[in-house]
């Protein structure tokens, strides 16, 4: 008998939480083995026949992929009518918050371990899903890890790719966008996320913001005020304009020596989300502001 969509999603979020309870979550820190790189996960669901995929398509690039072209591109001929996509979050720690809220010019080191750890950890979470998925005999893909991906110069963000996990983690309930393009979901934007687009249907999470607020969660955008993360962008990244992708691109890889310098066994990694942090939407989605 078919397994039902609550039981299916109840299942992925334990196994998501075992994963995450053992070594694939240690941010590699060299002599505490107790150091996580990453806190509770939450989930969303998205249906694959949503028409929100359209309107991205529309309003980011058309070579971007939608859940149902994602899918199709591994498995051409899977009966498509019960695709979901999941998307998890994966907060940053209290421990590592503590410490980034610190941070001035150039991330913590827990910050920088998490960056480090992304690939261990995020794809290593989704790989995980997608394994105990295949032990069901339930098809699924990871977009961001297909073969066809790739990142696309864009003439509205500067960067594109064919997935975004922020789309589709707005498609799915999770949040909306902050003037900085971060994801503001209920744990905040300090985060990172993941995608898997499964063949079996799932309980879709609802957006409470609609389909068309993008900027909900967003003190600029609901009430005007705020706008700390500017302040915050040692890189001059982020203006009331929005986010220049290229500008925090360039930093981010400025800070490759710095990172290597003070540690060492973290040569090569880079990291800053300096505006992820010391702001109201840095680990909640913050309460709309009310002028009297
Ligand atoms: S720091 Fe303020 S302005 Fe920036 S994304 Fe968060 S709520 Fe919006
Ligand atoms: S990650 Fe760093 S450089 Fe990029 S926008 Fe945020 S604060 Fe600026």
């Amino acid at each position: 008998m078919e397994l039902s969509p609550i039981i299916l999603a109840q299942n992925l979020k334990a196994e998501a939480e075992k994963f995450l309870a053992g070594p694939g979550n240690h941010n590699g820190h060299p002599t505490d083995p107790r150091q996580r790189a990453f806190g509770e996960p939450i989930f969303g669901y998205a249906r694959a026949s949503d028409p929100i995929w359209a309107t991205f398509k529309k309003s980011v690039d058309l070579a971007c992929l939608t859940p149902v072209e994602a899918f199709g591109n591994v498995y051409p001929d899977a009966d498509l009518e019960r695709l979901s996509t999941l998307v998890f979050v994966l907060p940053q720690t209290t421990q590592t918050m503590k410490e980034q809220n610190q941070a001035r010019l150039w991330p913590a080191e827990g910050w920088a371990r998490s960056r480090g750890s992304h690939q261990k950890t995020v794809d290593g979470l989704a790989l995980y899903l997608l394994n105990f998925l295949k032990s069901l005999k339930i098809l699924a893909v990871i977009p961001d890890l297909l073969p066809v991906w790739k990142t696309l110069p864009s003439s509205s963000y500067g960067i594109t790719s064919l997935w975004s996990h922020r789309h589709a983690g707005f498609a799915a309930g999770l949040g909306t966008f902050g003037l900085c393009d971060g994801l503001i979901t209920e744990v905040g934007k300090a985060h990172r996320m993941g995608s898997l687009i499964i063949n079996h249907r799932l309980p879709i999470t609802p957006r409470s913001y609609g389909d068309d607020e993008f900027h909900q969660h967003c003190l600029w955008f609901n009430s005007g005020s705020c706008g700390l993360c500017v302040t915050r962008c040692p890189a001059g990244a982020i203006s009331l304009q929005g986010h220049d992708k290229v500008k925090c691109s360039d930093y981010l890889k400025s800070t490759t020596p710095y990172i290597a310098t003070h540690w060492p066994d973290m040569a090569g990694t880079y990291g800053c989300g300096l505006c992820q942090s010391r702001v109201p939407c840095a680990v909640r989605t913050p309460p709309k502001v009310t002028r009297s």
